[in-house]
C-alpha cells in the first residue's frame, strides 16, 4: 500500500541558521531571493527525508510558490502551498478545480484582511514595534495577513496580536503565533482542506495509509486528518503534545 506523506517544510525538514542545533553539521535547502542560503537542513533531517521518501511526500507547506521554488529538495508529486490556498498538480499546474472552490472564498475575505493590516500597523507605529504587516497574495488571490519584526524580535507580536484578536472572536479568521511570525488566516484556509481535496482527487479509489508531518499549531488540523503523525522535537505542537500528554 501506498503510504502518502503531507509534509511541512519550514521548522520541519529545515530552518534559518539560528535555529539549527549547535555544532551539528547542515547543508542548504532553501535559498533567499537573491540566492543566498537562508534554510538549513541536518543530517538527521535529511536521513529521516529519505525514510519519507519511500512514499509519496506531498510538501504541504505556507509557502508561496516563488519561496516553493527556492527550495532545493526533490518532491515529484503534488504540492499544497499558501496555505492551501493552492495545489500544484504533480505536474506543477495550478490545480483548477481546488482553485475554483477556493478563489471566491479568499475574495470575500480580501476586504476584512485590509482591515486587519490597517489595524496591525497602527497597533505597531502607536507603540513603537517596528513589526511589519502584509496581506501575501499569490496567483492573484488574497490569501492571508502576516506580520514580523524584521529584526527577529518575536516578542514586538504580542501586542499586534492582541490588536488583531477581534478578527479572530467571531471564527472566520484563525491567529497563529509561531516564532517571528504572526497571521491571520482565513477560515476558508487550511492546509487540511487541501489535504482531503488531494485525496479525494489524486488518490480516490486508491488504498493509501496517510502520514501527515509538521511542527505548528496551524498543521494540528491536517496532522489529525491523517493516519499517522509525526512532530520534531522541541516543536510547538510538541510541546502542546507533551503538556496534553
Ligand atoms: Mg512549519
Amino acid at each position: 500500500m501506498r503510504v502518502v506523506v503531507f509534509l511541512d517544510l519550514d521548522g520541519t525538514v529545515f530552518q534559518t541558521r539560528p535555529k539549527c542545533p549547535p555544532g551539528e553539521p547542515v547543508r542548504p535547502a532553501a535559498y533567499a531571493r537573491d540566492g543566498a542560503p537562508l534554510s538549513f537542513m541536518t543530517d538527521r533531517q535529511r536521513a529521516v527525508l529519505d525514510l519519507l521518501g519511500r512514499g509519496t511526500i506531498i510538501p504541504t507547506t505556507a509557502r508561496s510558490l516563488d519561496a516553493f521554488r527556492r527550495v532545493d529538495l526533490p518532491f515529484d508529486h503534488a504540492a499544497i502551498l499558501d496555505f492551501g490556498g493552492v495545489i500544484l498538480t504533480p505536474g506543477g499546474k495550478l490545480d483548477e478545480a481546488w482553485d475554483a472552490t477556493i478563489r471566491p472564498q479568499l475574495a470575500a475575505t480580501a476586504p476584512d484582511l485590509a482591515a486587519a493590516r490597517a489595524v496591525a500597523e497602527a497597533q505597531s507605529a502607536r507603540l513603537g514595534l517596528g513589526v511589519t504587516a502584509r496581506v501575501i497574495t499569490d496567483f492573484d488571490l488574497p490569501l492571508y495577513l502576516v506580520a514580523k519584526h524584521p529584526g527577529g524580535d518575536a516578542a514586538a507580536l504580542g501586542p499586534v496580536r492582541d490588536a488583531l484578536r477581534p478578527f479572530a472572536a467571531d471564527g472566520r479568521f484563525a491567529l497563529h503565533l509561531n516564532d517571528n511570525n504572526l497571521s491571520l488566516v482565513p477560515a476558508c484556509l487550511g492546509k487540511e482542506r487541501a489535504v482531503r481535496h488531494i485525496l479525494d482527487t489524486y488518490f480516490a479509489g486508491e488504498p493509501v495509509a496517510t502520514l501527515g508531518v509538521g511542527d505548528g499549531f496551524s498543521d494540528a488540523p491536517f496532522l489529525a486528518l491523517c493516519d499517522f503523525g509525526m512532530v520534531p522535537r522541541g516543536s510547538q505542537l510538541f510541546g502542546r503534545m507533551r503538556a496534553e500528554g
